[in-house]
């Protein structure tokens, strides 16, 4: 197939706002795919390639000095190739093996296929929403149940092989596609619930846990094997030598833990979320120790426990790994509840989860069986660009300009972001020098008085509250706005949504999502 088919294609999808239309435009792309196209082309669609990440920045890309094709000749499979080239270069030279490889792949695309692929290559593509639809059309394209293909890219944790599966297998070669011990689950998302009462009020008798600010982790362990993976999948098993160990030594063989780890200092009160990161994201220095505080178990010898209730899989997680529970309540009393959370909180934690008993492990979906329960109104909201400093923030990037997701394109293209607001607050000179880098090689154009970003970078945000805006398109602007800190751990797909926000308006006027 032609590259300029996916072109052709995304132009379809994005220029209708009938998901039915944007379904049939990619099921008919993926109808003709050849078996061996499949999997690049998903990465394509979604900005994720199946190479992993290339390590080239929108500027060298966009500074390619080259004449472009006139007509579309590229195919799927030299892009393909191109991409695992890029990957493979490494060594003496590989700047300018890189710089040869990327100008003749952009002699050979039209102007347009060249847009394509620096969207692609940087991620920019927005497709937090694609990958509904997506699913979808490949459930339309091989004549599959939707909801089979869903659970096999949750689970299987692999979009594209999921899709090959479902359009050259059988449905039971799709319904086979599953929890594999050692390869990462998408993870459980939660909804947000403003009070205890109305939490418990949803959820019925439930787990009432502490909410621990960390970073969420799946140990898997398969005999001596353990490998530990982030939230977004990526395998950081090498950096917590401590978890590895810890699991090694429980009584299973199999075992898939869902958990939060968290450092704690001497007295035993959690550290705050920017030393955990930093002992987590870094390939260094292990004076500060993490532990883990497991709260799901998906699996244990043999026993895929995914659809089976909590209450069922927290019996399992208490049979085989008691000592390294989240600390936890099952009631459906308001005010056990209520005194739950006030000792999270006074132990220096966010809030409280409640966990519907009942409820199944919904992978990669954010349904209400697991509520949040914060006091204070953080929000994980998007860079979508960057203004400079002045005065003592001279040579730095200062105020950020912060996006909301919108899923539906309530305000602008779906699965795009809406602006709500700016802020220069509480950025530490560590963190001015650290975005002044980063930023700098996500540049993707101007705003007034500094650049647009590739809108790929999550920040934590706390707010007073907000008010009604005329100035922003999404009709609600942040009060207050102060940076807690970088989520480098979140995917902006998983950002807060732009509903979210207005919910807290005056009369709110939207259902609360987190
Ligand atoms: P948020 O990131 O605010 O959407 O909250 C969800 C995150 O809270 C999860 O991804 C976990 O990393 C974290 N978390 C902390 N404690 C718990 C818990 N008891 N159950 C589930 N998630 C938890």
């Amino acid at each position: 197939m032609l590259f300029g088919d996916i072109e052709t294609t995304l132009a379809a999808v994005t220029g209708t706002r009938s998901r039915l239309a944007k379904v049939d435009a990619l099921a008919s792309l993926l109808r003709g795919l050849e078996p061996d196209e499949v999997e690049p082309v998903v990465g394509f669609l979604t900005a994720a390639p199946r190479q992993g990440r290339l390590g080239v920045g929108y500027k060298t890309l966009s500074n390619r000095a080259v004449v472009h094709a006139a007509a579309s000749t590229l195919t799927v499979a030299e892009v393909d190739d191109a991409f695992s080239r890029l990957v493979g270069i490494g060594g003496n030279g590989s700047a300018a093996q890189r710089a040869a490889l990327l100008d003749d792949l952009a002699e050979r695309s039209t102007a347009g296929e060249w847009h394509l692929l620096i969207r692609i290559m940087t991620g920019e593509l927005r497709t937090g929403a694609l990958e509904g639809v997506l699913l979808d059309a490949v459930a339309r394209a091989a004549e599959r149940d939707a909801a089979a293909v869903r659970r096999a890219a949750m689970l299987s944790g692999d979009l594209g092989q999921t899709a090959r599966v479902a359009l050259t297998g059988t449905a039971d070669d799709l319904a086979a596609v599953g929890l594999i011990v050692g390869r990462g689950v998408q993870p459980m998302l939660a909804s947000t619930a403003a009070t205890v009462a109305e939490a418990l009020g949803v959820a019925g008798r439930a787990s009432v846990e502490y909410k621990l600010d960390g970073a969420r982790v799946q140990v898997h362990r398969h005999g001596d094997e353990v490998r530990v993976f982030t939230r977004t999948l990526a395998d950081v098993t090498h950096r917590v030598p401590e978890i590895v160990e810890i699991v090694r030594g429980l009584p299973v063989t199999d075992v898939i833990f869902d958990g939060e780890t968290l450092s704690l200092d001497d007295d035993g009160a959690p550290r705050p979320f920017q030393d955990t990161m930093a002992r987590f994201g870094a390939e260094t220095a292990r004076e500060i120790a993490l532990r883990p505080w497991f709260f799901d178990i998906l699996h244990v010898d043999g026993r895929d426990l995914v659809d089976e209730p909590l209450h069922a899989r927290l019996d399992e997680l208490e049979r085989v790994a008691a000592p390294w529970r989240i600390p936890a309540v099952i009631t459906d009393d308001d005010a056990v509840a209520d005194d739950f959370a006030r000792a999270a909180l006074a132990a220096g934690h966010e809030g409280v989860m409640v966990k519907g008993l009942d409820a199944t492990y919904t992978a990669g979906r954010r349904g209400k069986s697991w509520l949040k329960v914060k006091p204070v109104h953080t929000f994980d909201l998007v860079v979508l660009g960057v203004e400079r400093g002045s005065g003592r923030r001279a040579g730095w990037y200062s105020n950020l300009h912060l996006g909301a997701r919108d899923p539906d394109g309530l305000f602008g293209e779906p699965g795009g972001f809406v602006m709500v607001g700016k802020t220069f607050k509480g950025l530490t000179d560590e963190l001015l020098a650290w975005q002044t880098t980063h930023f700098a090689e996500r540049e993707t154009g101007e705003v007034p008085g500094g650049i647009r970003v590739v809108p790929d970078t999550v920040v934590e945000i706390a707010i007073d509250g907000v008010q009604r805006s005329v100035r922003y398109p999404g009709g609600v602007a942040l009060r207050f706005a102060r940076v807690k800190t970088y989520r480098s751990d979140k995917p902006a797909a998983q950002a807060d949504t732009i509903d979210t926000l207005r919910a807290l308006l005056p009369g709110g006027c939207a259902a609360a999502e987190g």
